[in-house]
């Protein structure tokens, strides 16, 4: 077993276009030096008298990594390569290991999670560099005696329901369920795990799914800040020793999540227009939210020995339940928590929860079985 904390950087976008004709003022300073991120009190004046009750002050944070990503001429900015090569990269070396990895990106709608995650064909994100590089590593340096295998899924939680994103849309949508056995852990039945032999392959399935996710989108009200996707890569390696005739079989799985917006988790959010139109729209991450505070809670770890596993609350939420390994379990998880510039209250809160999500350990160990 190798215990580890949930590795949590922190990124903060450029002003967009309409930020930057409002003029907008930066809440956000990176130390390049200590990591630290502070939010700043917004001196702004309309900010302040429309919350006159609520107290502003400076916050500072500290994480493992905080990416700079507001202002391209800093000679610090972090681009889509220099997070990829900061943690991305790594956590491809854990799967060429054998383990499980899960990054997942956290945050209100357009903080730049889907930036992060999938990027733009000019700048593409953490999903693509990962695949990319998957298979150059595995044409690069070919192990006369290991075969490989990789499969791709991808599916959205929306409304805690599961829709495979790699089958054409119908009309009703088709869902999924989710089941647990001793043997296969929490998995989605019958959803599409498309076997992908080169980086093409990939690609054009994450473009169906991408379309799929927006086409949605635009016909039922921004249906991407709402649902969850789940990009699932799965590494089989099969290596052969003729010299004991042994053969060793690795399987690793990488997921990477991009969340609903934050905002979402509000419970304001649930008296308004959105329960009608929904209903349990915010459960999985309100429950997201539960599963890291009790996993966070020192009392896990403290001398009193480990809490009772049952506390945390993992199947209360589809998301929740199909995440228990990556989030507590048998993984190194990364959680990028993504700001935008001028936020406070969002921000705020983004920051807290993901400075809560330090303190989470999992287990991961190597996923290997040996067969003569
Ligand atoms: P989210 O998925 O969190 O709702 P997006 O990823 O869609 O947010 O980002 C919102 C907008 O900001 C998009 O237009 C996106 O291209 C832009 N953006 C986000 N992060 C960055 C960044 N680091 N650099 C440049 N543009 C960004
Ligand atoms: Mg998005």
């Amino acid at each position: 077993d190798d215990p580890g904390n949930v590795k949590v950087v922190v990124r903060c976008r450029a002003f967009v276009k309409r930020e930057r004709e409002k003029g907008t003022q930066c809440l956000i300073r990176m130390d390049p030096g200590s990591q630290k991120t502070t939010l700043l009190a917004p001196s702004d004046l309309d900010i302040a008298q429309a919350n006159a009750r609520k107290v502003y002050e400076d916050k500072e944070f500290t994480f493992d990594k905080s990416f700079w990503s507001h202002d391209e001429a800093d000679p610090h900015y972090a681009h889509q390569e220099d997070v990829y090569r900061s943690f991305g990269e790594e956590f491809l070396d854990h799967n060429f290991d054998g383990y499980h990895t899960c990054i997942f990106a956290y945050g209100q709608t357009g903080s730049g999670k889907s930036y992060t995650m999938m990027g733009t064909p000019e700048q593409p994100g953490l999903i693509p560099r990962t695949c990319e590089e998957l298979f150059e590593r595995i044409q690069q340096e070919p192990a006369q005696n290991t075969n490989y295998h990789v499969h791709v899924s991808y599916f959205e939680v929306y409304n805690e329901h599961v829709r495979d994103l790699l089958v054409p849309r119908t009309n009703p949508p088709m869902y999924l369920k989710i089941r647990e056995s001793q043997t296969d852990g929490v998995y989605v039945q019958g959803l599409t795990e498309a076997e992908v032999r080169n980086y093409a392959d990939v690609e054009r399935l994450m473009k169906m799914g991408d379309m799929s996710r927006t086409t949605a989108s635009t016909k039922m009200n921004d249906t991407s800040s709402r649902s969850h996707a789940v990009f699932t890569i799965q590494l089989k390696q099969i290596q052969h020793s003729l010299l004991s005739d042994e053969t060793i079989e690795r399987c690793a799985r990488m997921r990477l999540v991009d969340l609903a917006g934050s905002e979402r988790a509000k419970s304001t959010e649930a008296t308004g227009q959105r329960l009608k139109e929904g209903g349990q729209i915010n459960k999985s991450l309100t429950t997201l939210g539960r599963v890291i505070a009790a996993l966070a809670d020192p009392r896990r770890h403290g001398k009193g020995g480990r809490r009772p596993r049952d506390i945390v609350p993992y199947r209360d939420s589809v998301l929740t339940w199909l995440l228990k390994d990556s989030l507590g379990g048998n993984s190194k998880t990364a959680m990028v928590a993504c700001i935008a510039p001028s936020d406070y209250e969002e921000t705020l809160s983004t920051l807290r929860y993901a400075d809560q999500a330090k303190r989470i350990r999992t287990r991961a160990s190597v996923n290997q079985d040996c067969m003569s």
